[in-house]
């Protein structure tokens, strides 16, 4: 586990830079994107993942082995995916953070998902970002949903933090043939049909072609609110 330390909040870059590099990554491979992001921010840049698969968590590792590694344990994960935590945990020796919300009273039954999320999820990730980070990768991807298809590689997040999404341009099949080739760990619910998974009372099996569908099915929402 980490310890918390602060850093000093610097801005690096302007909008005009920060497209400029956009373009520049559009074309490149993850790892050539990860590794600028480690050389430019250091200890200031940490991983943000689901433990859907570890696919991120290796492109990263193999660039940074003590890269810091988010978790948001809302609570309600399936028990899979903490199983994959912890194998992820075992296999890559990580520096693992995992934030918890303060508010356990607040949840989907009594507050809604908007709360629920906003409580357990945002507040504690934009938090430990906010006091602890300049840059965060994620493993976002263009083809996830129609929300997420004009992703960008590097982009501002909503509190003016750096975040880059190395493997926005990657394709299913590109992802498939990585996680073969690299026998990178993926969450058992994938082979039950959830191709995409967050907490159990909001996720369901979703068809490939729409791998979010299967996420707050039936409602409007598409995002927890981290990506937005
Ligand atoms: S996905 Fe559902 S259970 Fe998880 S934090 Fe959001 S509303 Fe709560």
């Amino acid at each position: 586990m980490s310890v918390s330390t602060s850093l000093p909040r610097r801005r690096r870059f302007s909008r005009a830079q920060l497209d400029a590099l956009d373009r520049e990554f559009e074309s490149a491979h993850p790892t050539e994107i990860i590794q600028w992001a480690t050389a430019t921010f250091g200890k200031g840049l940490c991983l943000a993942t689901s433990f859907a698969d570890t696919l991120l968590v290796d492109l990263a590792t193999s660039v940074d082995p003590d890269i810091p590694v988010v978790f948001s344990d809302t609570g309600f994960h399936f028990a899979e995916t903490l199983d994959t935590m912890r194998r992820a945990q075992v296999r890559y020796q990580l520096d693992l953070v995992v934030l918890r919300g303060t508010d356990d009273r607040v949840d989907v039954w009594q507050d809604g998902v908007d709360a629920c999320c906003a409580a357990r999820k945002v507040a504690p990730f934009r938090h430990y970002l906010r006091t602890q980070r300049d840059a965060w990768l994620s493993g976002l991807r263009r083809s996830d949903s129609a929300a997420r298809s004009a992703a960008r590689v590097i982009d501002f997040d909503a509190d003016g933090l750096v975040k880059i999404n190395p493997i926005a341009g990657w394709s299913d099949e590109q992802v498939d043939e990585y996680i073969t080739t690299r026998d990178v760990l993926v969450n058992p619910l994938a082979a039950d049909g959830y191709a995409s998974i967050g907490c159990w009372p909001c996720t369901e099996p979703a068809d490939a072609d729409d791998p979010r569908a299967g996420r707050w099915a039936g409602m409007t929402k598409t995002e927890c609110g981290l990506h937005l």
